[in-house]
């Protein structure tokens, strides 16, 4: 039984109470589109357990994190953004300007992006 919060978006998302625009999904991981995208595709891969960002991760949570990777990796090729590449990263808190509390990695594309970030 996989453990999800009540009021939490990406939970909702998650269990289809919230739209989205869902691109991939297994029993691990849902990935959907990004509702202000930053990129010409912005897609955020979450976990389907509720897990609180990056510091929430324990042990036996870490083969959610392989399932991120394998999620990007497939979306990639999938969508045909692999070849030219993306970015994959995940935000933490205050100085990381996490703004929603369930680990989410963005999967952005389709334009040069900048380094280091702002
Ligand atoms: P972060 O600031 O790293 O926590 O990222 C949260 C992301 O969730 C932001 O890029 C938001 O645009 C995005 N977001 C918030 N609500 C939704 C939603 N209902 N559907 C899709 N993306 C969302």
């Amino acid at each position: 039984m996989i453990s999800t919060m009540t009021d939490c978006i990406f939970c909702r998302i998650v269990r289809g109470e919230i739209p989205s625009q869902t691109v991939y999904q297994n029993e691990w991981v849902t990935a959907f589109h990004d509702i202000a995208p930053k990129a010409p595709v912005h897609i955020l891969i979450v976990s389907n357990k509720h897990l609180s960002g990056p510091l929430g991760v324990e042990e036996t949570d870490a083969p959610i994190i392989g399932e991120i990777a394998l999620a990007a990796n497939r979306i990639a090729r999938q969508l045909g953004f692999a070849a030219n590449g993306f970015r994959l990263v995940a935000n933490e808190g205050h100085d990381g300007s996490q703004s929603v509390a369930h680990l989410h990695f963005h999967l952005l594309a389709g334009r040069r992006l900048g380094w280091p970030p702002g």
